[in-house]
């Protein structure tokens, strides 16, 4: 699992980050969900190890991710916009970058290669290609091929969705739900609420560097009240709609769902 344990982090002496005792366990879907500039990056950074904490500790399965002796790849983390990074002239080389750098060649190499690209849905016939010919929506495929090819038991994504289409969006859930679904622990760090309801295990709020606590997707969203800035934009539909009399089911949470809601309670006032 992943421990914070009383983590802070300071920028030139101003407190970014203040975390009570937070835990992120192994297998699941973990969202933190915070406005632009509530310190979503910072923490990223910290749970990677790529910055160290002012006062407090991280640690993943009992190890600090700033330590040298840390494995890197047990825990790896997709920067925001990771198509900015490509630099190899061919996907192949790129997505395999990683794995040359862990020793992986050969066979081994090529199986790792080939599940990262079915993983994130890009066609093999791409993988002669040159990046800077690809769409960006492809790109984005490789940046995170890339990342997931080294079969990370944590995987961290800051803002994975910036910039996407809906069709996008939807592959990418689709990444999520598949390597989640061979034991992966991912780390979603997002401030696109709508974003909420179509995965995760757990979320947490993450308000001025103070994370909350890890809660149940539904739970986290029926206790919110009307007007917080943590309600997707559908519930908000749901639940103005059951405000102005039509009887619907508001325990409808997935988009899917508050769709058929908001149907079945037409029908059945029709
Ligand atoms: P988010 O990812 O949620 O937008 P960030 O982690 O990027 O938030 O930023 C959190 C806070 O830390 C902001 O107030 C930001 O201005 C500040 N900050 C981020 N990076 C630096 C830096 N390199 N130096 C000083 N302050 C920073």
């Amino acid at each position: 699992a992943i421990v914070l344990d009383s983590v802070e982090f300071k920028y030139d002496g101003q407190c970014v980050i203040s975390t009570a005792n937070v835990e992120f366990t192994e297998g699941a879907v973990h969202l933190i969900v915070g406005k632009t500039g509530s310190g979503k990056t910072t923490l990223a950074l910290l749970i990677a190890g790529l910055l160290k904490p002012t006062a407090g500790r991280i640690l993943v399965d009992g190890i600090r991710p700033s330590d040298s002796d840390f494995d890197r790849s047990r825990l790896q983390l997709a920067f925001q916009f990771p198509e900015a990074q490509i630099f190899e002239s061919e996907v192949e080389a790129e997505i395999s970058f990683g794995l040359r750098n862990f020793g992986y060649e050969g066979f081994g190499l090529r199986q790792r290669l080939r599940w990262a690209c079915e993983s994130v849905g890009l066609s093999e016939r791409l993988l002669t290609r040159d990046p800077a010919s690809l769409s960006f929506g492809e790109r984005r495929k490789v940046a995170l091929a890339s990342v997931i090819a080294l079969r990370p038991q944590y995987l961290i994504l800051d803002e994975p969705f910036a910039g996407l289409d809906w069709n996008g969006r939807y592959n990418l859930l689709n990444t999520i739900r598949q390597i989640k679904h061979e034991g992966m622990t991912i780390l979603i760090f997002t401030h696109e609420i709508d974003m909420i309801s179509e995965m995760g295990d757990t979320v947490a709020s993450l308000e001025n560097g103070r994370l909350s606590r890890c809660f149940e997707v539904a739970d986290f969203l029926t206790d919110q009240p009307d007007e917080s800035w943590f309600v997707p934009d559908h519930i908000r539909v749901l639940k103005y709609v059951a405000s102005a009399g039509m009887g619907v089911d508001q325990t409808a949470i997935r988009i899917e769902d508050v769709a058929r809601a908001i149907v079945a309670g037409i029908s059945r006032s029709g």
